[in-house]
């Protein structure tokens, strides 16, 4: 079991932004409404989530680290009608086998908090332990008995630039959970949660960015747009600031990006590529994911319909604006 936990955990588990990203989306699966991701050593040495979510209950704890083991969807192909973004019950068994993992959590309803420990996939102790409301994840010493993994890790600093770069994308996916992410004792992140997704683009990308763009809010048929994209003075020079996310989930598809920069086209000055901060609502019927675990490809029915009514979006949302 051990072994298989740990080739499962080859798939999941590729460095340390992917322990972070299981363990937040975990976080936002719980209800979180303020999650705290602390990093030392680009995460290899030290990563500390901390929710203010449902907890976990005393024996459910235990349970949660085995495989396959979810309190979610089972099924895979319900991915995008549910809300969670967990749904294989893999990431806690993947990570407990390759690190050195601490649970501190606690219910609203339980009198004390649990504190558990599992290291390399074995069992340390459970115990009761005096804890506020929510879960906190240590995870320590990444890939220690896994050596080959630990070979293509890149440097602490960038490894802590992947971490950051995930921070900001759930930050834009989230602009009603508090994000903060501290690296090596310093705040680097700080969002408020306030609902207010201009602030969050402000915070992260600053005054200028945020001074120049312009709001969308278009719907046709299945799929609802809302969010907002930077206008021609603030063009890009890669695709690394279109930002976007279906159904609060932060994806890749060719067909958004290709009608994000045909809308774009016509006012175009610099750079042919926008910042964008969209959020698709599709209907969870019209999408399908390769369910490969790290990646998230999309593929909507109608390409086409989906690639034109972006364009139009994108074209419309800059027409008549001031530029
Ligand atoms: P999945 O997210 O696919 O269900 P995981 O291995 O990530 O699988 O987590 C296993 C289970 O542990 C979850 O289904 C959930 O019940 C519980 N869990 C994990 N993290 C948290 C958390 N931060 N707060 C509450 N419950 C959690
Ligand atoms: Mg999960």
């Amino acid at each position: 079991q051990k072994t298989i936990d740990q080739i499962a955990a080859g798939e999941v588990i590729e460095r340390p932004s992917s322990v972070v990203k299981e363990l937040v989306e975990n976080s936002i699966d719980a209800g979180a409404t303020a999650v705290t991701v602390e990093i030392r050593d680009g995460g290899t040495s030290f990563i500390r989530v901390t929710d203010n979510g449902s907890g976990i209950d005393r024996d459910q704890v235990a349970v949660a680290f085995l495989r396959h083991s979810t309190s979610k969807i089972r099924v895979v192909e319900d991915l995008f009608h549910v809300a969670s973004l967990g749904f294989r019950g893999e990431a806690l068994s993947s990570i407990a086998s390759i690190a050195m993992v601490e649970l501190i959590t606690k219910t609203r309803d339980a009198d004390a908090g649990v504190r558990y420990v599992i290291e390399g996939g074995a069992e340390k102790k459970l115990e009761d332990m005096a804890a506020p409301d929510g879960t906190t994840f240590l995870v320590r010493s990444l890939f220690y008995n896994t050596p080959a993994r630990r070979k293509f890790l890149k440097s602490p600093m960038t490894e802590a630039g992947y971490i950051s770069d995930l921070m900001e994308r759930l930050a834009l996916s989230r602009p009603d959970i508090s994000f903060q992410f501290i690296n090596n004792g310093q705040t680097k992140l700080h969002t408020s949660g306030n609902h207010n997704l201009k602030d969050v683009i402000y915070h992260i990308y600053g005054r200028e960015i945020a001074a120049n763009l312009a709001e969308i809010d278009a719907e046709q048929g299945p799929v609802r747009i809302t969010g907002f994209i930077g206008k021609p003075a603030v063009s890009r020079g890669n695709r690394g600031f279109e930002n976007y996310f279906i159904n609060g989930r932060y994806i890749k598809s060719n067909v958004i990006a290709r009608g994000i920069e045909e809308g774009y086209r016509t006012f175009m000055m610099q750079h042919k590529y926008p910042f964008t901060a969209l959020h698709f609502t599709i209907d969870g019927g019209l999408l399908d994911v390769n369910v490969h675990p790290t990646k998230m490809e999309l593929r909507f029915s109608n390409q086409e319909q989906l690639y034109r009514f972006v364009r139009e979006t994108v074209h419309q949302g800059l027409m008549g604006r001031e530029l």
